[in-house]
Order: structure tokens, then sequence, then C-alpha cells
């Protein structure tokens, strides 16, 4: 089957990506992307905004876009990390679970401020609010901050000193459970994928057993193509695909344009053997079966 060129992985502005929707997707049209997702991490806010003006008959580009997010979820204490596509961003189930998800980042970075003040580190969380701009707020926003403040030289290295795991000024949060999340991007019409399932730190049998779950909640896809995952990597999440009867995705994770690793459009090709998410109008196939 024949795929436009497509990028189903991204984030901006309203999230911790550092290109407006706007921007986002004047870039990816002039990379050659034909059908372009956005997917901010628990917000469609981007998306939405970018919608009312591209989704209209006097839009003369022929760019598809598709309204998506990438939503934080647990199972156990395991954090997931799920891209929706093909949202109905008015389905007031949605809405209600990304009213939710605010709530619960502002009270995170809240709680996070206070760890980073009994450093020495004071007014974080103003500066905070300052830097997300009204984005949806996450740990990059700090990692940005204490960069500005010369606490530290890199965001690697504040995810390192004190916004990673187990670190420093590390909370924890109830997310949602994966099960609540793959019965909201169902509810409001959309397709569940995986993402970056190489990215977790698993065991290849511990991120089996997810898959597995994943797929008997109801989980229709994983991302199979993304920077960093190997040919290996995907030979054996490849098997898995099949075993589940998943469908397969890809897109660049794309963040910003100062990192090299990600560009828009980009990312390991990966087998068209395989049932995908998109069909070849670009549109989103409805679910698993
Ligand atoms: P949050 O959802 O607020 O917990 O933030 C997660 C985001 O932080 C990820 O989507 C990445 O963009 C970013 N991130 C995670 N780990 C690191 C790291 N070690 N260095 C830089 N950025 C990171
Ligand atoms: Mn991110
Ligand atoms: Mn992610
Ligand atoms: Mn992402």
């Amino acid at each position: 089957m024949n795929l436009p060129k497509y990028d189903l992985h991204t984030h901006t502005t309203a999230s911790d990506g550092v290109l407006s929707p706007l921007a986002l997707y004047d870039s990816a049209r002039e990379a050659g992307v034909e059908v372009l997702a956005i997917t901010d991490h628990d917000t469609i806010e981007g998306v939405k905004g970018l919608m009312a003006i591209k989704n209209t008959s006097e839009n003369e580009d022929n760019m598809i876009l598709i309204p998506g997010a990438e939503f934080t979820c647990l199972l156990g204490k395991q954090i997931l990390h799920i891209v929706g596509l093909g949202l109905d961003i008015e389905h007031p189930e949605l809405k209600r679970h990304l009213a939710d998800l605010e709530t619960l980042r502002v009270d995170r970075a809240k709680r996070i401020a206070l760890k980073l003040e009994k450093k020495r580190i004071p007014n974080i969380y103003n500066l905070v609010c300052e830097k997300a701009a009204g984005a949806q707020i996450g740990r990059p926003h700090f990692a940005k901050v204490l960069c500005d403040l010369k606490v530290v030289n890199s965001e690697e290295e504040a995810f390192k000193k004190y916004l990673g795991a187990g670190k420093l000024a590390n909370v924890s949060v109830a997310w949602p459970s994966l099960e609540k999340v793959l019965e909201v991007i169902k509810a409001s019409g959309a397709v569940s994928v995986l993402a970056h399932p190489t990215k977790y730190k698993l065991t290849m049998s511990k991120l089996r057993k997810i898959i597995a779950e994943f797929s008997a909640l109801g989980g229709d896809a994983l991302e199979l193509g993304y920077p960093g995952i190997n040919r290996e990597q995907q030979n054996i999440l490849k098997f898995e695909v099949q075993k589940h009867e998943l469908l397969v995705s890809a897109g660049s994770d794309f963040h910003t344009p100062e990192n090299r690793w990600t560009r828009l459009g980009v990312y390991p090709e990966i087998s068209a053997d395989l049932p995908h998410v998109l069909n070849s109008d670009g549109v989103i196939n409805k679910q698993k079966q």
C-alpha cells in the first residue's frame, strides 16, 4: 500500500514543544509532510486552534491535519504514553479527561516547585508558569527554567539531578489508568497507539506483558517508527504486533528544531506489510477490528 508522507507524533508550544502549532504546520509542509498529527502532552488546545484556521474551505494547502494528543497514564506503577489519533475534539468525555489532567499537572508543578524551593531555588513556580505561557505544564518547563537560572547546564542535566524518577524534585502523580485513557480515546472516536515502546527502560519480557495488557484492554496500535528505535527492536515488536493483531504507527516525536536527532517527517522506516493506522487517503483507520 502506498501511503502519503506522514508524521503522526509531534509537539507544539501547547505542551513542551518550541514551535507554535502554525509554525509546526508550516515546517511540516515545507518538509514535504502530507499528513500531520499534532499530539501534545495531555492537551488538544494547540491542534484545536489550528484546525479552526486550517480545516476551512478557504485553506488552500492540502496537508491533512489530524487532531491528536499524547496521554499520560499508569499501568500499575508504570507510566505509559498513549497517542490518540483522530480525536473528536468536542467530545464531552475527552474534555472532562483533559480538564482532570490539567488539574493534575498544575498540582504536580506546585509540588515540584516546593521541593526545589527547599533546595534554595526560590520563586520557581512563577517562573515556570511564565515559561509555560499557558501551555500544559510539564517537567521540561522546569528543566528550561533551571537552565535559565544556571542551576544546571542542560535540560538533560536538570532531569538527571532534579526531575527524573527518584531524583531530588521527583513527585508521584496519580495519573489516570491505561484502561481509562483507552476508554476515553475510544469514546472520542480515535485510535490508540502505545508510543515509543522501547523508551520506557523495560526489559523485553516486561514490555511484552505490557503490550499484551494494552491489547487486552482494547489498545489499537504500536508505534514502530520513531527516532531511537533500531531494526532489531522493530523486528521483535513486529512479532508482537502480529501476535496481538495490532495496527502500526510512526512519527518523529518532534519537540524542537534544535534537536538534530528529530526532523519532521523523519523516523526509521516501518515495514509495509503490517496494517497501518493510516490509509492511502491519509485517513486514520478506525480501530483494530
Ligand atoms: P512530563 O510529561 O511533564 O513528565 O514530561 C515528560 C517530557 O519530558 C517528555 O515528553 C520529554 O519531552 C521530556 N524528557 C523526559 N526525560 C527527559 C530527559 N532526560 N531530558 C530531557 N527531556 C526529557
Ligand atoms: Mn515531551
Ligand atoms: Mn512520550
Ligand atoms: Mn511525544
